[in-house]
């Protein structure tokens, strides 16, 4: 995709984002654009860089390594796509950020290799608000006992809620599952349960991120609506 179409779909996002947070009545900053690159080209990144974003989200941990090589250090890395236990150790310390853990056994995976260098990883963990079958993530009933259980992991710090809303052709019928995640994100807090701060709430994409910075989103996760259409046949 050329630069400037880049650079426009950026001021669209960021005017979208701004209005949206006017009608929320919540301040611009409470809101981190992350721009999704998956299977996007380091040049396309490039471009956002230098209109300021910072923070890129990826689905595929190869992808997200080759790209972490060739771009500058300043800039942040999200994982979030679904990740295997085999691939924890090629990103435990370039991911900034993994939006998608589902399961304590990914989780103790995950404290393990943290442990190995000494870092503390941040994660969120992923919801199925919608019980789609075709998607990862836990349901709405099993994250408490989830969350428990993940916090007595040391060097594992559960920073908030993801959750991927169902595939719609009206952003509205995605507000009751971005409303109730943002409810248990609250009620998860306010249990103050030891090395959990619950302060992230990643929903929204391209096609809903309003209606989710509306119902509270802290970070949204924008591909498309950047970067263009993607095309899975070349890559
Ligand atoms: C691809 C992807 C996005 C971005 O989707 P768009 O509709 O292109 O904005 C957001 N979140 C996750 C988890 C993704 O895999």
């Amino acid at each position: 995709m050329s630069a400037e179409t880049i650079k426009s779909n950026l001021k669209e996002v960021e005017l979208r984002i701004n209005a949206a947070c006017t009608r929320a009545g919540r301040k611009r900053e409470e809101v981190t654009l992350i721009a999704v690159s998956k299977t996007k080209p380091v040049s396309d990144i490039e471009v956002a860089i230098g209109e300021g974003i910072k923070v890129f989200g990826e689905n595929k941990v190869q992808e997200l390594t080759e790209k972490y090589e060739q771009l500058p250090e300043d800039i942040q890395w999200h994982l979030i796509g679904h990740l295997q236990t085999n691939k924890i150790k090629y990103i435990i310390d370039k991911a900034a950020l993994i939006h998608s853990v589902d399961s304590f056994k990914l989780a103790s995976q995950i404290q393990k290799e943290a442990e190995k260098k000494n870092i503390i990883c941040n994660i969120l963990i992923e919801v199925n608000m919608a019980k789609e079958e075709s998607k990862f993530g836990v349901y709405e009933d099993d994250v408490v006992p989830l969350i428990q259980e993940i916090s007595k992991l040391s060097n594992v710090h559960i920073c908030g809620l993801m959750t991927i809303a169902p595939n719609v052709d009206e952003a509205e019928k995605n507000r009751k599952y971005f409303r109730k995640l943002r409810q248990l994100n609250v009620d998860i807090k306010m249990k103050n349960i030891d090395n959990v701060t619950m302060d992230v709430l990643s929903m929204g994409m391209t096609g809903d991120y309003e209606v989710a910075i509306e119902e509270g989103a802290t970070m949204v996760r924008v591909g498309t609506g950047i970067f263009g259409e993607r095309n899975y046949s070349t890559v």
